[in-house]
């Protein structure tokens, strides 16, 4: 790969999208368009969605209804998963991985090199990445020995030796420790600033309003898509969480 992204087609894109696991459908109506260098946060309720949206997105699911579209195909048709990055939350992450940091960020090259070996250009990938996001002093630590922030900085470096140019974060900063989650944010940002598109799914809304340049708030439906501004000044919030009262603990 060149590392030069290809932005011809938005990252994202979903067109009157239904979807339900059941008969009764979970998001309803949903048409957005992700371009290549956003900073957008989905935001909602417990149960709103948005975890299904983001499944949507990655052509996990399929829709009922409508289309979902990654780098401009459909998605259950998109194969290139080192265009991705996915960082879930820290508390799923697996507690028995006895690999160490320089390792996993080592995975990150396979999708371009198969099983074979690493070339020393590979080797210089990995290590770059694990100086962007910080990691170096720690590329020999067990991953099971780090800090929930730490490992969440291993997993992003993964992405970047893989030369994702999306990342998706899921929460990322559940289990972080409060010290740590102003400095992973800034990485996002710088992250952002170099051209890699970035999706959060996120409860902290303070950390949206400070970092994404994008709303999405969701509940079921579309409540507001939009400016971070603007999203501030409406009242999408408190109409997706149908009540003014409290909303902001509620995230
Ligand atoms: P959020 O991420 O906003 O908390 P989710 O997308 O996880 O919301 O869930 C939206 C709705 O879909 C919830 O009512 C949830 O119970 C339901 N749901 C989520 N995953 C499944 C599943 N695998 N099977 C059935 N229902 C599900």
């Amino acid at each position: 790969s060149t590392g030069i992204v290809d932005s011809s087609y938005p990252v994202i894109e979903l067109s009157e999208v239904d979807f339900g696991y059941t008969a009764a459908s979970v998001v309803k109506d949903i048409s957005l368009q992700i371009d290549s260098g956003e900073y957008a946060a989905v935001v909602g309720p417990n149960g709103s969605g948005k975890s299904t949206l983001m499944k949507l997105m990655l052509g996990l699911l399929r829709p009922d209804k409508g289309v979902t579209k990654l780098f401009g195909e459909p998605s259950h048709q998109f194969d290139d998963g080192s265009r991705i990055g996915y960082v879930a939350q820290h508390a799923s992450a697996s507690k028995d991985m006895p690999i160490t940091v320089r390792e996993v960020v080592k995975m990150g090259r396979f999708p371009h090199v198969g099983f074979g070996r690493l070339s020393d250009e590979d080797w210089q990938i990995v290590d770059r990445a694990l100086d962007t996001v910080g990691m170096t002093a720690f590329a020999n630590r067990r991953v099971t020995q780090l800090s929930g922030g730490q490992r969440q900085r291993a997993f992003i470096a993964r992405a970047l030796a893989s030369e994702a140019d999306l990342l998706v974060l899921d929460e990322p900063t559940v289990g972080v420790d409060i010290e740590s989650v102003e400095s992973f944010y800034d990485l996002l940002d710088s992250l952002n600033e170099d051209g890699i598109t970035i999706l959060l799914i996120e409860h902290d809304l303070s950390a949206v309003t400070e970092h994404a340049d994008r709303v999405i708030c969701l509940n079921r439906e579309i409540y507001f898509d939009g400016p971070t501004s603007e999203f501030v000044e409406s009242d999408a919030l408190a109409r997706a969480f149908g009540t003014a009262a409290n909303f902001l603990g509620d995230l």
